[in-house]
């Protein structure tokens, strides 16, 4: 364990490990197997790096993106890992000469995809290899319950056995991954064949993260991302969007106001999106506008904010998304806007079927039935009205704090709470009394007292609940939705969705049943305002721009000369040095080698390779003040 402590100082420049990573490294060099399930950004890579770097022999990691192995080695590299990779974008040549120099013990780690496993060349350049461990990074990728599920993780234990057959041992395994789901965990382990492991389950929150979420209609979401986007003008966010169409417009719209906004769909061809995200990865275009197709294996420590321009399918996914701000710790915002049609939009995807293997009726009807429940949850984070953090982490599983975090949209009151228990009744008499199920458009106008065709047609207006409701046709929608993520109406799946009675109607004839929702008290930014102004439309591009003053200043050059390192190096900026690391030399303001050394995420290596470029600016800005 000793040298584990060691490496982490002199190659990452950390001082000490952070929750559950002592532990799986414990493990693994005890021989062990290991699962570590742990939120995005909690560290899991140097989970196995570091037995990699001290176990003697080359480690295995098995990664499923090809595209991001090159990033995910280069940085180990120049941080003075003797890391490589393999992929099928390399020449039989240039593969061979790889194989023939890790024989050579020039290496410690080696990243492969899955589809590498079945390679005769590399099964039996393997099998003549001493490996003292696999790594299998982003494990849930194995489980069907996982929403990024890849059929090649299924060969992964083949391979574990073929190794342990031909070397007459097998050594330790370690699984890694952000997906808490019972099942998902359960599979990794039957899976992946994992003996006995070590099972290590960190807290889920992320206090760094500062968590919002706004419901507007379509029409302002992009007002308000580039009014966000305005106000956080020299940082790096990620935009997600549900659709390719959406992506292109938003990002268009970002450039068109003056952002450096690059955009990633799998709609673009391959050369394209590799563009981009170099580009987002090298801080050359700042906004990454994207669909969920972007971001697994993204490491890009320093994006500072993730909004999310749609509600996505499960709390999971968002989790994971939003989880991509902030992985160096400073504090980074994720803001989800979201509307009714979001809504509609999740249940449309669900209840169309996916190529998804070869399903039983009876197992579709399962994924079906979980997919729904997941979206409720979803639904339910949106229109809570308490604390966010408390109510993800309920979701998770963790321990739920006692008190509210103080640090997200409803805990600091960004909206109000308005009761809407007469609106609920009226919502439900009116389903019980039409005895048949009709639309949500249908009800509202009943309950609104509306004298449309439909309603005077069908004789609505002589119902009991008819009129008995003063509330916009929308709010009445929402109330609807509301009742049903708990049960008391149930809405049907398919095109046009009805409303019928849930399983848990009779709540709303408890004494005590209430409900509430709530409505963002929340202005449009004042920056949004410009924009609406004709002539104005560049505003935008003001917001934001000026130099900071103070540290903010020393930080925007040291983050200036870390740009021109990176890309003399052919790095990415965060590679070079995190967010927080450049925070903590503007903090110390070191003046000597040693002093360098103790800020945070300086280790021996980076303070030859770049100390001292940054230790002669920080004393350029000293004498400038
Ligand atoms: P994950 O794979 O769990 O999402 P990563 O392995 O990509 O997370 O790590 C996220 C960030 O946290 C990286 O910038 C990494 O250098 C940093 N990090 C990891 N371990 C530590 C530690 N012990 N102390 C400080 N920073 C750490
Ligand atoms: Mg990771």
């Amino acid at each position: 364990m000793d040298d584990a402590k060691a490496a982490l100082c002199k190659y990452y420049g950390y001082d000490s490990f952070r929750p559950g990573q002592e532990a799986l490294i414990r493990a693994v060099l005890e021989g062990r197997d290991a699962l570590g399930v742990m939120p995005t950004g909690a560290g899991k890579s140097l989970t196995y790096q570091i037995p990699g770097i001290v176990m003697p022999g080359l480690a295995l990691v098995i990664s499923p993106l090809v595209s991001l192995m090159h990033d995910q080695v280069r940085g180990l590299v120049d941080a003075g890992v003797r890391g490589s990779y393999i992929n099928s974008s390399f020449s039989p040549a240039v593969q061979a000469e790889i194989m023939r120099r890790a024989r050579d013990g020039a290496y410690d780690l080696m990243y492969v995809a899955p589809e590498r496993l079945s390679d005769p060349a590399f099964r039996s350049f393997v099998m003549g290899m001493e490996v003292p461990l696999i790594a299998i990074d982003e494990a849930h990728c194995v489980s069907q319950w996982g929403q990024d599920f890849r059929p090649s993780y299924l060969e992964i234990l083949e391979f574990i056995d073929a190794y342990g057959a031909a070397r007459g041992t097998r050594p330790p395994v370690i699984a890694l991954t952000a997906t808490a789901t019972e099942e998902v965990r359960d599979d990794i382990v039957r899976l992946a064949g994992l003996t006995d492991p070590e099972v290590v389950v960190t807290g889920f929150d992320r206090p760094n993260l500062r968590f919002s979420v706004e419901q507007m209609n379509p029409k302002a979401k992009r007002m308000r991302i580039a009014s966000f986007v305005a106000a956080h003008r020299r940082e790096s966010g990620i935009v997600y969007c549900a659709t390719r169409r959406e992506v292109e417009e938003t990002a268009t719209f970002l450039q068109e106001h003056g952002f450096s906004a690059a955009a990633y769909h799998a709609g673009l061809s391959p050369a394209e999106r590799t563009e981009n995200q170099k580009r987002f990865i090298d801080d050359d275009a700042l906004v990454m506008v994207a669909t969920n197709a972007f971001g697994m294996g993204i490491d890009k420590s320093n994006v500072r904010y993730v909004i999310h321009n749609n509600m996505p399918k499960s709390l999971e996914a968002y989790y994971q998304e939003a989880g991509r701000a902030g992985r160096d710790g400073d504090p980074s915002e994720c803001l989800l806007l979201w509307c009714d049609k979001d809504i509609s939009t999740c249940r449309y995807f669900i209840d169309t079927p996916t190529e998804n293997g070869n399903l039983t009726e009876e197992q579709a009807r399962a994924v079906h039935a979980a997919q729904v429940k997941l979206l409720n949850a979803m639904i339910a984070y949106c229109r809570t009205t308490g604390c966010l953090r408390r109510c993800m982490l309920a979701y998770f599983g963790d321990d739920v704090p006692a008190d509210p975090c103080g640090n997200c949209s409803n805990c600091q009151g960004d909206f109000a709470s308005i009761d809407m228990t007469q609106v609920a009744r009226a919502c439900v008499a009116c389903v019980r009394e039409l005895g048949y199920p009709y639309g949500k458009t249908v009800i509202a106008d009943v309950v609104r007292g509306s004298k449309s065709q439909k309603v005077t047609d069908g004789g609505f207006d002589a119902l009991p609940s008819y009129g008995s409701v003063r509330a916009t046709a929308s709010a009445v929608k929402d109330v609807i939705e509301l009742l049903a993520t708990e049960g008391v109406l149930d809405i049907s799946a398919g095109q046009y969705p009805t409303v019928g009675l849930g399983a848990r109607a009779g709540a709303v004839d408890a004494e005590d049943f209430s409900l509430s929702v709530k409505v963002p008290r929340r202005t449009p930014d004042a920056q949004a305002d410009h924009l609406r102004k004709p002539g104005s439309a560049g505003s935008f591009a003001a917001v934001g721009a000026g130099a900071g003053v103070g540290s903010d200043a020393l930080f925007e050059r040291l983050r200036a000369l870390r740009k021109s390192i990176a890309a003399a190096r052919g790095l990415a900026p965060y590679m070079v040095f995190t967010d927080r690391t450049l925070h903590g030399m503007c903090d110390r303001m070191p003046s000597t080698e040693m002093e360098m050394l103790e800020v945070n995420g300086v280790g021996a290596r980076k303070m030859r390779t770049y100390g001292d470029a940054f230790l002669a600016e920080i004393a350029a800005w000293r004498q400038e003040m």
